[in-house]
């Protein structure tokens, strides 16, 4: 974007700030119809707009599809990045994306097997020796005990891909600047996904926010307004909507600047897939340094990441050649069908924006666009993702008057503080990525103090060329730790080093792969949940950069905890589903899961009542022990009779994990867990409900939707 359009934007936002009425204080608005602004009501305004179609801004846009909410997308890029950032995909966005259509059973059999990346590998060079190598996949990640499915190794541009194909698929229309003719001037209907449509300006009044879109017509710079009730920044790390609100970023800038060098050689894939497969090698030599990721060994694709200091150092100074001779060093040898694909510089940063939500809870950040933290442990994008899916919903009941704006305002309290714990996990992660080269002698940490004190000291006034030669040498020194005649048995300060990184492998205190307890055990202790007296229990410990195992619970604002359960219709075919499979995706439902009791058919009554009046779905089930006999059925039919949307499943139990699904859930069968649509738990009671179950359903069915 020019600098005119960034001011422009900015002054455009502000000019009408004063006409922005703040939402009264607190979640609870008057009444799910009473909203100050009229979300549903214009045909001509778009109900969201999403700006940015990176994989958060795509999977928003499936979401709300898939919800019956009408979106469209900016996207300023004329074309789909190939550039492979994020590979790593984590347990619960997976879990999400088996709601997609599909989407995670077509990466679990387009990714490389498992065996091909289950490993850090830490080496000399590619061909020279192996420092360590760490294992990052136990016995229990194949056994589907926790989650129906398992992390995956896709590359971010092969899932935006799937994505994009997934939205085609519900009848998006991608219009690219050479296709554009067939885009009318009038206002969006939703479907859209315009590419090369950058936002410049948004303009929020009463009625609506404007959005100016620049784009270029045969050479021509044109602008496009586009009316909407609700948007969506999810333009990645250097946010434009960010900017355009005044929203600041908290916690620490410029961690590391990186140079991420795409290239691609067969010959590269082929050796390691034979001789040592792996996802990321630490490499550390006496000539360079550098990690690489192996996208994808068959393809023989690669990302290697080098440390960059600027101003010393210059992209221009990486060109191609620069890069292939940098590449066969880390190798240990040429490479005859290299191809650098393309060189981009990055920083790494460790901040979160001090808000999500904004104007009267019309503007929102998701993804990179709220947060942005260190890729190690892979928690970026997948943060981003399950941003969205906790928004989706939300988003929908507000369009569909299920409830009142202010609901939107649980998104931030839920997400943000999830966005600065994983800031502080990938801090973590990102110092356990260092304890090995430091434990070589090798502290990444000093270069970076070095750096700052010839840019802030006397070295400063230098000429460049100098400071250059400063940084070289002692660059240099600093990769003479790695020398085979010190790092090595006999000497004894080499033995000592390699003693002490064999026992950062041992105690799992190097980078880790794989974190389920934060993967799936994150937690919302308020928001669109009803907190119970024990909400401290389950909490996460601060961050310790470890894998740490997860542990179900059914305390509120948890994920659901899965486990197979059989449908009772079908006890011929035997269909198993998760639990999770019990809400669908495909509209704004709860879910009461309650056992076969006589005082649980009792406040299943009281929950479809209370529901109808809410003019929200509910759909109950219930749970049957493992040992059931099939009179079930008729049970429940005449326990919930009128009462159609419900579903007897029977527990499937796992030899590995024989536990009860109430003992998974930590409480007794005379409980009940009521469901959000996003798979997290509104609300739980462990051992009954002792007051009267309709006015207890309708408390909790006014405080989540945030209706009095
Ligand atoms: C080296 C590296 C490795 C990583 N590995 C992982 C990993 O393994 N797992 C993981 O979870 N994360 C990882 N990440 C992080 C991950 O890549 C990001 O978190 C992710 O791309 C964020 O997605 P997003 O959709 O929020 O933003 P982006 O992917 O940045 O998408 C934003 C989109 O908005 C568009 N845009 C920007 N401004 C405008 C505007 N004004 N108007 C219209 N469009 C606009 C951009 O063109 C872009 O397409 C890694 C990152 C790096 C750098």
């Amino acid at each position: 974007m020019g600098f005119s359009g960034f001011i422009k934007g900015f002054s455009g936002f502000y000019r009408n700030k004063p006409r922005i009425k703040p939402y009264p204080f607190g979640y609870y608005k008057s009444r799910a119809s009473s909203h100050s602004y009229n979300f549903n009501a214009d045909d001509s305004i778009l109900p969201v707009l999403i700006v940015g179609a990176g994989p958060v801004g795509l999977v928003l846009s499936i979401l709300l599809t898939k919800l019956g909410v009408k979106c469209a997308i900016l996207e300023k890029s004329k074309a789909f990045s190939s550039h492979p950032q994020a590979h790593f995909i984590n347990n619960r966005s997976m879990e999400v994306f088996r709601k997609l259509d599909g989407l995670a059973e077509e990466i679990r059999s387009s990714q490389p097997p498992v065996e091909l990346w289950r490993k850090f590998i830490y080496c000399t060079s590619l061909t020279g020796s192996i420092i360590g190598s760490v294992d990052h996949m136990q016995p229990q990640d194949f056994e589907k005990v926790i989650s129906p499915v398992s992390v995956a190794h896709f590359s971010q541009y092969k899932l935006s891909r799937l994505l994009l194909k997934k939205l085609e698929d519900l009848n998006f229309h991608v219009h690219r600047p050479e296709s554009q003719e067939d885009l009318d001037s009038g206002p969006l209907k939703g479907g859209e996904l315009l590419m090369g449509h950058e936002c410049i300006s948004i303009n929020a009044t009463d009625q609506s926010i404007t959005a100016t879109a620049s784009h270029i017509v045969e050479g021509k710079y044109m602008e496009r307004n586009i009316d909407c009730s609700i948007l969506v920044g999810t333009d990645g790390a250097g946010s434009t909507i960010r900017n355009l609100v005044g929203i600041e970023l908290r916690g620490e800038k410029d961690l590391q600047r990186l140079l991420s060098i795409h290239f691609f050689s067969r010959d590269l894939g082929q050796y390691l897939l034979n001789e040592r497969p792996g996802m990321l090698f630490f490499i550390f030599n006496t000539e360079a340094i550098g990690v690489l990721v192996a996208h994808d060994l068959k393809q023989g694709e690669f990302i290697l990441q080098v440390p960059f200091y600027p101003p010393q150092q210059n992209v221009d100074d990486f060109n191609l050649e620069i890069c292939e001779k940098l590449i066969f060093k880390l190798v240990g040898r040429e490479l005859l069908d290299i191809d650098v694909i393309e060189i981009k510089p990055w920083v790494m940063h460790a901040e979160v924006a001090e808000k999500f939500v904004n104007c009267d809870n019309r503007i929102i950040l998701a993804g990179d666009a709220a947060h942005r933290f260190p890729p190690a442990g892979g928690f970026g994008m997948n943060t981003g993702i399950q941003d969205v899916h906790n928004l989706a919903w939300k988003i929908a009941s507000v369009m569909k008057g299920i409830a009142p704006s202010s609901i939107i305002r649980t998104y931030e309290m839920e997400r943000r503080p999830i966005a600065i714990f994983n800031t502080a996990l990938s801090v973590q992660n990102f110092k356990a990525a260092m304890a090995v080269p430091a434990a070589l002698g090798l502290d990444p940490s000093i270069a970076n103090s070095v750096h700052q004190v010839i840019n802030d000291g006397v070295a400063s006034i230098l000429p460049s060329g100098i400071q250059k030669a400063i940084l070289d040498g002692i660059f240099t020194i600093g990769r003479a730790q790695l020398s085979e005649s010190l790092l090595n048995e006999k000497n004894p300060l080499g033995s000592s080093r390699l003693a002490k990184v064999r026992r950062i492998f041992e105690e799992g205190k190097s980078l880790q792969l794989q974190f389920p307890a934060e993967d799936l055990g994150f937690r919302y202790h308020e928001g669109a949940v009803i907190p119970d007296n024990d909400s401290m229990v389950g909490v996460l410990e601060p961050p310790t950069g470890r894998r740490r195992d997860y542990i179900p619970s059914a305390n509120p604002g948890s994920r659901l905890p899965h486990m197979d359960v059989r449908i009772s219709s079908n006890l011929s075919s035997e269909v198993t589903v998760s639990t999770l499979d019990l809400l669908c995706g495909d509209r704004v439902e709860f879910l009461l899961i309650v056992a076969p009791l006589e005082e649980s058919y009792q406040l299943a009554r009281a929950a479809f009542k209370v529901a109808e009046e809410f003019k929200v779905s509910v759909k109950v089930c219930v749970l049957w022990p493992a040992d059931s006999l099939d009179e079930f059925e008729a049970r429940s039919k005449k326990a919930l009779t009128p009462w159609k949307n419900y579903i007897d499943v029977v527990e499937v139990r796992k030899p590995s994990n024989p536990s009860s699904w109430w003992s998974i859930c930590q409480m007794t069968d005379k409980g009940a867990i009521l469901v959000r649509p996003d798979e997290h738990i509104a609300w739980c009671v462990k051992s009954g409900v002792d007051k009267d179950p309709v006015s207890e359903m309708t408390r909790v069915f006014t405080a989540i939707l945030g209706v009095k």
